[in-house]
């Protein structure tokens, strides 16, 4: 159902009105924020940039400050207080992806250029035209009615393009000053179709090597081979314990701690449109992945994987090598769903190859545990309304999506509910050249940001 804005209170449709007529201004505060590169893997402009937004939250009458940390610094703003109405925190990162390669850009990355409705420059959609509309949102309100309708936090990162290294320690650290009711995340894409996306939920991920050694260097397959074990057989012996034929995965414990999804996210998840056809076409594949007899969404949604990212030993270059490889390494990951962590499925795998070849070293990569909002929390009814009135169509609801992304962060840092509503285009472009964003929707998602507040400010915050 969707909320035409004749349904909408005076107060917000005020807001709305507003947002419409600054619609041009608004674009040229764009257009100015995206000259500022802002690269964190080069440590370009990160400093300018943290302190322009510094500046722009206090004009709003934020308490701003760049709070430093091991790497980058976080932007972190809190807004007035409004007594018995609920915080939300607001999360962006204002770092961009480097824009190389140069040549590919049709226009120059830190020249933003408007042509076919849409502003065309790197970190249109990732993350500066986003998290600005929220800004922008927050400004829209003051302006019309003086306060905001709900308490605000804002926190941008500046090393979200890097990998977060640093936000699970600054939560732990500072996780009074960031205590929110929720956590709201404008980034990445709407859906191919055109509709917009809340999402609740990511996969975590664990990485881990295998390594396996049979002797001191390669060797002639002829002299040694029936003599020398061949280290990359080793190691498909071993894959080959790992996952069967039918696509389950056999290391023992690994799924033991899965919770299974609940009716409302399975029925969220078979309501998403699918055109399988036009998917396997789209993607030369023929068939998908075994189990077959699973549901597309629940693939990336509610089971683990276990992927071989690769596998390296012996020669693979041009014309043959009659070699017998002494060495032999796979690269492997695991996707994570509630409540698996990287710390139990590396544990799993490592017993697992202790049992099957002891010989093999296991080398832990690290990686990300999982998150996941309930479809029924307090705030998903407002998130989804506000999205639905902002970009004026229901959004789809993704109860959790395939990637990994550090929501932990907001939901087992922080304990609280965090939610994601992407405001760019499908084909945004992001990390790619020619990154961009439709001004239709960055239109939207300031009224998105402005509903959103709206709809928090109608909740009462202490009593449960
Ligand atoms: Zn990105």
């Amino acid at each position: 159902m969707t909320a035409p804005d004749t349904d909408l209170a005076p107060d917000l449709a005020a807001v709305f009105d507003h947002i419409d007529r600054q619609r041009d201004a608004f674009v040229a505060q764009l257009t100015e924020y995206l000259r500022h590169p802002s690269i964190s893997a080069q440590n370009i402009g990160i400093r300018e940039v943290s302190a322009l937004l510094v500046r722009r939250l206090s004009d709003l009458g934020f308490a701003a400050e760049a709070v430093s940390t091991d790497g980058h610094p976080m932007v972190m703003a809190r807004g007035p207080e409004v007594p018995d109405r609920p915080t939300v925190l607001l999360y962006g990162h204002y770092d961009v992806q480097p824009p190389e390669p140069l040549e590919a850009w049709v226009t120059p990355p830190f020249e933003p250029t408007i042509r076919d409705g849409r502003i065309w420059a790197r970190g249109a959609g990732d993350n500066k035209g986003q998290h600005l509309a929220q800004i922008l949102a927050l400004e829209s309100h003051l302006a019309v009615h003086g306060t905001l309708p709900c308490n605000v936090i804002v926190l941008l990162e500046g090393e979200e393009e890097v990998g977060s290294p640093h936000i699970a320690a600054f939560a732990r650290h500072h996780a009074e000053r960031l205590r929110a009711d929720l956590v709201v995340t404008a980034d990445g894409p709407q859906h191919p179709s055109g509709r917009p996306i809340v999402t609740f939920g990511v996969r975590g991920m664990a990485g881990f090597e295998l390594r396996a050694r049979t002797a001191r260097s390669d060797a002639h397959s002829g002299n040694y081979g029936g003599v020398m074990p061949n280290a990359l057989w080793t190691l498909v012996h071993l894959l080959a314990t790992m996952k069967r034929p039918d696509g389950t995965i056999a290391i023992e414990g690994l799924a033991d701690p899965v919770i299974p999804p609940t009716e409302a996210e399975r029925a969220a998840a078979a309501a998403l449109p699918l055109d399988l056809d036009r998917f396997l076409a789209d993607t030369g594949m023929d068939r998908l992945d075994a189990p077959q007899d699973r549901p597309f969404y629940d693939r990336t949604m509610f089971h683990p994987t276990l992927t071989i990212n690769g596998l390296h030993g012996g020669y693979g270059g041009p014309g043959s090598k009659t070699v017998l490889p002494a060495e032999a390494v796979a690269k492997c990951d695991i996707r994570l769903v509630e409540a698996m962590t990287p710390d139990q499925a590396l544990d799993c795998v490592e017993a697992h190859v202790a049992k099957h070849a002891p010989e093999v070293e296991v080398v832990r990569m690290g990686g990300m545990l999982p998150s996941k909002t309930p479809l029924d929390d307090r705030f998903a009814g407002p998130v989804r309304a506000a999205v639905a009135r902002g970009m004026g169509v229901e959004p789809l609801i993704y109860p959790v999506v395939g990637g990994s992304l550090p929501d932990y962060v907001f939901t087992k840092i922080l304990g609280v509910p965090a939610y994601v509503t992407p405001y760019a285009n499908a084909d945004e472009a992001n990390h790619a050249p020619n990154e961009n964003m439709e001004l239709r929707l960055f239109h939207n998602g300031i009224r998105t940001g402005a509903a959103l507040l709206w709809e928090l400010g109608r909740m009462r915050v202490g009593a449960a």
